[in-house]
This record gives structure tokens, C-alpha cells and sequence, in this order.
């Protein structure tokens, strides 16, 4: 029996050959028509056809056309492709619809949604399944592909709560919502709604592996059945890896989830100051809705070199140690360093403490800490009046790790929204290597291969389009700026470990605290020699820097000498000075918690320091008399604080001025 042209095309079929390598057939066949006579010449012997074919035609067609070949049906190739191609257009238009029921639709019914789905997918017949679905209450929902169109009252249900929750408190009346409802019910009456839908392959840990949902991105919130929203986080060619923000319970393999096309973001404003908020910018302070002025995404490319100016006001952290070693600027980025209870925590604290009545917006990012912890410090910034101007952004160690891994992007999405604004804002993040353990578990579980210390590759990455977004706009771009504070924790001191040298390499400097200093009562355990700020000396007040100058060195050399002369017994009078003049500066360095000193405050005391008017004090006494002369220039001498907070200047005159004060001062008592 001859076999036909169909069943030729039918073996062609049945070998699933790509199209790209049919078309290279038919190319090569018909730029060289030589080849395909060749093949129908008996003359020619049939091992040297088959080499020919070997070595010109694409790998999958080599046997099928060795087959045409032995029959010496070449010339029938064109007829086949025909036909195949038939074939294949013919299964392409093979799209079966399901349709989800309540009450089995009648016959017009039906025609009307055939027609609908023909005109859509542009087919000339569409097959349909019918299945019962009670849970739909009514109506009917069609699924197709990896589409799904719903007219079920269920689906019209969920899209009213959806409405209704998302406009939250700012609801005033029910009439309000009467009109919601009312114009909601005439919108669906006709407008259908349409969804990418994927289904669930594989669920735990806070992630899900997800079939479907083709055109998806990176980034995208999708929202499951169980109403828990995701992120889009990796994107394979077979299916998308999705990080939960909820709870995974009620989940399971075949769950749907629906695109929504929007990229995670959280609504920001001016009411969020003053509240407590979680990763996603909910309340979680109890104090009810916020009304919120804008959405914004929270991954945001950061301002670029032209919107930027450099770093020149300063941003004062009421702490000596600081403001006098290692100034920091409104814009710049300062690593605060350390081993676990080195006070960290504490001196951005402080640092917000301080920002009262200076016009700059805090937001203390808490990432991966105790609730109690966080509660704390909430308290404590109440106790100070600091929450008036500040925003805790809240993501608890009991809280999924995909919402810990969000939270810094959240606070920073907040921060822009008042940057762009023209503010200045201060951020702080408790703290990063939290947040990098959290984008590593999250990592690994989307079994992405681990590196250094099982991080995944883009570690680096994940802080440093964080850290870039803190900058100083110029004044075109309305001259706002982040100033950015974030904490690293060290493994006993050790500064050159993975996530310690990444996050050092991409901030403007590091203050390293250390736990010898901590413990020995140095409090701020500020190590001199490890702290650095490369940009802050251009934004320190002139008074600031005129007597802050010899304060390192002094310390240095203080360090030093007080290991060599540890054993010593009799020394000479100019080192026993020395001596003391060093242990009269760290005493002045120490410094108590909540307790932020003004500008003036820390210019007196350095000067005070500089003439060395204090080595005749007990160490002992020391603070107390430090402490006592502050008052005694705000009580007598008022106008001498005044001038320097207003002019930032510091003259000779002044600083004669203020030695006498003291001296009298020390006379006097
Ligand atoms: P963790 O690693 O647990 O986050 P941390 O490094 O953030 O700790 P803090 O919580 O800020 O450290 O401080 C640890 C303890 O040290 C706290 O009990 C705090 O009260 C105390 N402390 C911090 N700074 C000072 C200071 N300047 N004077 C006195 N006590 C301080
Ligand atoms: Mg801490």
C-alpha cells in the first residue's frame, strides 16, 4: 500500500519537530533545487542521498526526510507541509472553556457565550465543558486558558468587600457606601471581569510555587483564594516563585491566585507621622484608619547624580562623641557598627530624640526584633515627645521573613514621599543583618544557590539599592534629603564578615562600638580609631570644628600612653598630666542615655576640654561639675548659648568669653 500525502504529514506531525526547523527545510529545499531532483534520481545510490541529508538538513527532519528519500517521494515535500500545516492550525484553535455553573445555562445562553469567546480568541468554534458550582452562589464563571472571566456573585461579592475595605475609614456615611454599592451593582451588570489566573503547584516556609499566571512581574502583588497577598519574586520559564505576606493555612496544591498588575507599594502621607504602621503600612497601634495623601511602590530607582547635591547641613546627633568625632550630614548614609548590646539601638535613639523642634521626620525601621523591643522603644520615643515627628515601621522576628525582607524598602518608600516634598528625614534600620538573614532564608527556600556564608549572590544588591535611595536632593529638586542609619550587628567585633564589609563598603562612613569599651563603662562605646564619617566634616558647624580639632588625636595618644605607663609606678609630672587629661576626656565623652546635649552645650564643653580648665577635677566629680556649669551658662549667661545655636560661629573673643565664665565659675565654687 502507497502511503498518501496525509499520512505523510501525519508522521511529520506525530514527530513534533519544531516549526523554526520545518522552515529551515523548506528553505534549504528550495535554494537549492538541485538537492531535491538529486533525491529522485534512482542513478544516484542511496548512502551517498543519506549523507547528503546528514550533513545539510536540521537534526529532527534528517529520518523523516531519509523516509521520503527511500519512497522517492521528494517532490511531494511541499504538498506535506501543506497539509501539516492544516494540521496544526486545526489544533491550535482546539481551546475548550469550562464553564462553572449554579443553574445548568439554556441554549441561548450558551450560543451567546460561544459567540462572546469566538469574537475573543478569534476562533471559529470553541468547545465547552460544563461544570456544577455550587460555591458561586450564581451566575457562572468561565475559565479558558490561563484566563478566567467571571459574571458569579461570588466574584461581584468579593470585588464589592474589596472596594468597601480599601476606602477603609475614610467612609463618613453609609450613604457613602450606598453609593459604592449601587454603582458597583450597575457596573457589573455588564462589565465582565477579567483575571490572569495561576494555580497553586507547591506551598510552605511562606512561599509558593505558581502555575500560570504567564504574563506576570517581577514584583507584582497576587492575591490567593485565602485572600493572603504575595509577591512575585522569581520568574522561571515553567512557573513563578512567590513570597507570602500572610499565613499559608487553608492553602493548598491547586489554590488560585489572580493577578492584580500592581507592583507592591504602600499608601504614605503626612498622617502616617506620630503611628506605628507594619511592613505593608497598616496601623498597628490601635489608633485606627490613616487616610492616606498617595501610594507609593516601595522599590524605587534612587535620585540620580544630576538631582543630587552634596552633603552640607549638618544633622545634629546630640551625642559628643559623635558630633565632635564624626559629624554627620542631612543626605548621608552612617553605618552604626557593633557586637550584640553595644548600644546601637540606643544611639539612634538618641539621634531622633534629638531632631525635636529641627524639623526633620524620623522613621525607625524595626526589622526582625521582639515585640517587646520594639514596644519599648516606641514608649520610650513617646516619653520624649519624639513620636510627634516620627513613624515606626514595624516588622516583628514572629512576622513571615518576606514581610521582614520588605519592611526597609516600606520605611524608605515613606521617607521619599516626604524627601520629594522638601524635608529632610531621618531613617534608621534595627537592623540589616536581620534583614539579610530574612532575604536569605527567603532565597534559599526559592532554591536559589547559596554563596558566601549561604547568602545568595545578590546580597550586596539587596543594601544597595536600599542605601542609594538616602540622599541629599538640590534645591531644582525641591532640596529634601534621607539621612540614613543603619545598624549592622558583628560577630565578636568581627568587622570582615560578609553582610559587616558589604554594608561598610556602600555607606559614607561606620561608628564601631565596642563591647570592651561598653563594659568598662565608656558608654557610647564609640572605638575611635575604627569610626570613620567621609563626608560629615563638610556639613559640621564652624563652631563645631574650631574646637573639636585635637579631640581624636588627644584620645589616640591618651590610648597609648595609658597601655605603656600601666605598670609603672613613678612617673614624671608633664606624662602624669598627660594621664590625667586623657582620663578628664573619655570621662567628658561619656555620656547618658536620652540625655542629647545641644550645640552650645558641646562647644563649651570642648572648650572647656582644650584649655584643659578640668584636670584639677576628681574623675569622679567630674560629670557632676560638667554638668553644673552647662546650667551655670543657661541660667547667667543665656546670651552666650544664644549667639552660638544662631550664628553656628565661634570667635576668639567668644571663646575667651566662655574661659572666663568657667574659671569664675570654679572660683566661685
Ligand atoms: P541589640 O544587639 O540587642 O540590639 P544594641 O546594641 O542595640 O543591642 P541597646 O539595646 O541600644 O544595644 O543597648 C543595650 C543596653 O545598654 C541597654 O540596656 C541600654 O540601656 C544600655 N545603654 C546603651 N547606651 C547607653 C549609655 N549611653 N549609657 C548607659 N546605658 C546605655
Ligand atoms: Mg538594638
Amino acid at each position: 500500500m502507497t502511503k498518501t500525502t496525509i499520512d505523510y504529514a501525519k508522521t511529520l506531525y506525530g514527530l513534533s519537530v519544531p516549526k523554526e526547523m520545518i522552515q529551515q527545510t523548506i528553505d534549504i529545499l528550495e535554494a537549492v533545487p538541485q538537492i531535491k531532483e538529486n533525491f529522485i534520481n534512482n542513478d544516484i545510490p542511496i548512502e551517498k542521498k543519506h549523507n547528503i541529508i546528514d550533513k545539510v538538513f536540521p537534526k529532527n527532519m534528517r529520518d523523516y526526510l531519509k523516509i521520503l528519500c527511500d519512497n522517492q517521494n521528494m517532490d511531494i515535500f511541499d504538498d506535506i507541509i501543506k497539509v501539516y500545516e492544516g494540521m496544526k492550525e486545526k489544533d491550535s484553535s482546539k481551546l475548550i472553556a469550562t464553564i462553572y455553573y449554579t443553574v445548568y445555562p439554556n441554549i441561548e445562553q450558551i450560543n451567546k457565550v460561544k459567540e462572546f469567546l469566538c469574537k475573543k480568541f478569534q476562533k471559529e468554534s470553541i468547545e465547552m465543558k460544563f461544570i456544577e458550582d455550587k460555591s458561586l452562589i450564581g451566575g457562572f464563571k468561565i475559565r479558558i486558558g490561563n484566563q478566567e472571566y467571571d459574571w458569579s456573585m461570588i466574584g461581584r461579592l468579593k470585588s464589592m468587600e474589596q472596594k468597601l475595605t480599601s476606602k477603609g475609614s475614610s467612609l463618613n456615611s453609609s450613604d457613602e457606601i450606598i453609593t459604592i454599592l449601587k454603582s458597583e451593582i450597575a457596573a457589573t451588570e455588564f462589565d465582565l471581569k477579567k483575571h490572569e489566573i495561576g494555580i497553586v503547584k507547591w506551598i510552605g516556609d511562606g512561599i509558593a510555587v505558581v502555575d500560570g499566571l504567564d504574563h506576570v512581574m517581577y514584583g507584582e502583588i497576587v492575591i490567593f483564594d485565602t485572600g493572603v497577598k504575595g509577591m512575585v519574586q522569581d520568574i522561571r520559564r515553567e512557573e513563578i516563585g512567590c513570597i507570602l505576606f500572610g499565613r499559608v493555612i487553608g492553602m493548598k496544591e491547586g489554590t488560585r491566585v489572580i493577578r492584580t498588575g500592581k507592583m507592591a507599594g504602600i499608601p504614605v502621607g503626612e498622617n502616617f507621622i506620630g503611628r506605628v504602621v507594619d511592613a505593608q503600612g497598616a496601623p498597628i497601634d490601635g489608633k485606627g484608619e490613616i487616610t492616606a495623601a498617595d501610594y507609593r511602590f516601595i522599590e524605587n530607582e534612587a535620585p540620580g547624580i544630576v538631582e543630587r547635591k552634596s552633603v552640607s547641613v549638618p544633622l545634629a546627633t546630640g551625642i559628643l562623641s559623635i558630633d565632635a568625632m564624626f559629624p554627620i550630614g542631612r543626605g548621608q548614609r552612617e553605618l552604626i557598627i557593633g557586637d550584640r548590646q553595644t548600644g546601637k539601638s540606643s544611639i539612634t535613639i538618641d539621634t531622633i530624640i534629638n531632631q525635636k523642634g529641627k524639623d526633620v521626620i524620623c522613621i525607625y525601621v524595626a526589622i526582625g526584633q521582639k515585640k517587646s523591643t520594639i514596644s519599648k522603644t516606641v514608649s520610650t520615643l513617646k516619653k520624649y515627645g519624639a513620636m510627634n515627628y516620627s513613624i515606626v515601621v514595624s516588622s516583628t522576628a514572629s512576622e513571615p521573613a518576606s514581610l521582614q525582607y520588605i519592611a526597609p524598602y516600606s520605611g524608605t518608600a515613606l521617607a521619599e514621599y516626604f524627601m520629594y516634598k522638601g524635608k529632610d528625614v531621618l531613617i534608621v534600620y534595627d537592623d540589616l543583618s536581620k534583614h539579610a538573614v530574612a532575604y536569605r532564608a527567603l532565597s534559599l527556600l526559592l532554591e536559589r544557590s547559596p554563596g558566601r556564608e549561604a547568602y545568595p549572590g545578590d546580597v550586596f544588591y539587596l543594601h544597595s539599592r536600599l542605601l542609594e535611595r538616602s540622599s541629599c536632593l538640590s534645591e531644582e529638586y525641591g532640596g529634601g534629603s534621607i539621612t540614613a542609619l543603619p545598624i549592622v550587628e558583628t560577630q565578636a567585633g568581627d568587622v570582615s564578615s560578609y553582610i559587616p564589609t558589604n554594608v561598610i563598603s556602600i555607606t559614607d562612613g561606620q561608628i564601631f562600638l565596642e563591647s570592651n569599651l561598653f563594659f568598662s563603662g565608656m558608654r557610647p562605646a564609640v572605638n575611635v580609631g575604627l569610626s570613620v564619617s567621609r563626608v560629615g566634616g563638610a556639613a559640621q558647624t564652624k563652631a563645631m570644628k574650631k574646637v573639636s580639632g585635637s579631640i581624636r588625636i588627644d584620645l589616640a595618644q591618651y590610648r597609648e600612653m595609658e597601655i605603656f605607663t600601666q605598670f609603672s609606678a613613678d612617673l614624671d609630672t608633664v606624662t602624669q598630666e598627660q594621664l590625667q587629661y586623657g582620663r578628664g576626656l573619655v570621662e567628658l565623652l561619656k555620656q547618658p542615655l536620652y540625655q542629647p546635649l545641644e550645640l552650645h552645650q558641646q562647644v563649651i564643653t570642648l572648650c572647656a576640654a582644650n584649655k584643659r580648665l578640668f584636670v584639677d577635677i576628681e574623675i569622679s566629680k567630674l560629670k557632676e561639675f560638667l554638668k553644673d556649669i552647662l546650667v551655670y551658662f543657661d541660667t547667667m549667661y543665656p546670651e552666650v548659648g544664644k549667639e552660638i545655636e544662631e550664628k553656628k560661629e565661634l570667635t576668639d573673643e567668644q571663646i575667651q568669653k566662655i574661659l572666663e565664665i568657667i574659671i569664675e565659675y570654679k572660683s566661685r565654687y
